[in-house]
């Protein structure tokens, strides 16, 4: 290479670089212009990855979307989706908000438990994929219903926008079938309900702790199911009153707390209550959160157990699916016990027929 092709060389590097230069400045203004974010310039893990393994050339496009298939399976895990929800503060859940901690789980997002330092009761929320911070508001009582939706609306779309260019949550969010009501087979709602009713009793046997006084909006007949278990529970714990309260709560989806901590706890929305610390009677339905599958038909999306229901297509919340699994066994019960009423009958008829013959 002669000296004049070298500062020839030179001289066309430099003119890539400053158009290169103004194309991005161009790039930039346009972003900025339709309200865009910078472009991301950290490296997508995928590379990141894939750096250490190949330390040339580019990584093959096959091996790009193996890893990116790892990616996208996660983003409909349940185990994950419970783990962010799980990290949502006391803080978080106290006041009303634009979007609740479930619909900013389904995106991604994880609570820092961690606020702003003008607002104490802003949150700051984090994404672990791409490390952005998105910051969810309390909605003042005084708002009206219109900027609340508006609010809403905004941050609805700032689920996905609060997320970098490349990472995974901007363009999907985990699909809503994901959160629902675990229980699907009758055996496992009865084992569930006697279950958990016996762990908070004996829970409160062992500590010799009284069981809550309840807020719940059960009818009659379903009260008279309720009782009718809790009978066989009485016999066994006579030290204890009202033991039929465990099985209400037990109704509800709630499950012993600790065993040396009598209390309940729902791991569908995290909630968690030592009966200890209860200054006021314990709303069965409304200790949930309110998209707990318990109480949400929409989340739930279960189906009552009943074949032969004319409602058998209605969406029906956890605790209603669990009244219907009730209802069902209950009448089992029954009709085993007339059915056995009667055949003492049959019987003594025998006896009494057989000693006049004697
Ligand atoms: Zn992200
Ligand atoms: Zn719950």
């Amino acid at each position: 290479m002669t000296e004049s092709d070298s500062i020839q060389l030179s001289t066309d590097t430099d003119d890539v670089r400053k158009e290169a230069e103004e194309l991005k400045d161009l790039i930039q203004q346009v972003r900025s212009r339709i309200d865009l974010p910078p472009i991301f310039k950290a490296k997508k893990r995928c590379f990141e990855q894939l750096d250490g393994i190949y330390d040339s050339s580019l990584p093959s496009k096959k091996i790009l979307l193996e890893d990116n298939n790892v990616e996208l399976s996660k983003i409909d895990s349940r185990e994950d989706l419970m783990t962010r929800l799980s990290s949502y503060s006391t803080n978080f859940h106290l006041t009303q908000r634009p979007v609740t901690a479930l619909g900013c789980a389904k995106h991604g997002w994880k609570d820092t438990d961690k606020t702003t330092e003008k607002e104490p009761d802003t949150c700051v929320l984090c994404c672990d994929t791409c490390g952005n911070n998105i910051f969810v508001i309390a909605i003042k009582h005084k708002a009206s219903e219109k900027v609340i939706n508006e609010v809403k609306k905004r941050y609805e779309a700032g689920l996905y926008n609060g997320h970098k260019e490349l990472c995974q949550w901007r363009t999907q969010k985990c699909d809503d079938g994901v959160y629902c009501f675990p229980l699907v087979t009758i055996e496992s709602g009865l084992e569930k309900f006697k279950g958990d009713a016996n762990n908070i009793i004996s829970a409160c046997v062992k500590k010799q702790q009284a069981l809550p006084t309840l807020c719940h909006e059960l009818d009659d007949r379903t009260l008279i199911k309720v009782k009718y278990f809790a009978e066989q529970t009485q016999k066994e714990h006579v030290e204890l009153d009202n033991v039929e309260t465990a099985y209400i709560l037990s109704l509800f989806g709630w499950e012993l707390l600790h065993a040396d901590i009598p209390g309940v706890k729902c791991d569908l929305c995290c909630t968690r209550k030592a009966f200890y610390l209860l200054n006021e009677p314990f709303d069965a339905s409304r200790g949930h959160k309110s998209y707990c599958p318990y109480v949400n038909a929409e989340t739930a999306n279960a189906y009552t157990p009943k074949g032969f229901s004319l409602s058998r297509t209605q969406k029906i919340s956890g605790s209603d699916w669990m009244k219907d699994v009730l209802s069902l066994e209950y009448v089992i019960l029954i009709k085993s016990r007339d059915l056995s009423l009667s055949y003492d009958d049959a019987l003594d008829e025998k006896i009494r027929k057989l000693q006049n013959n004697i």
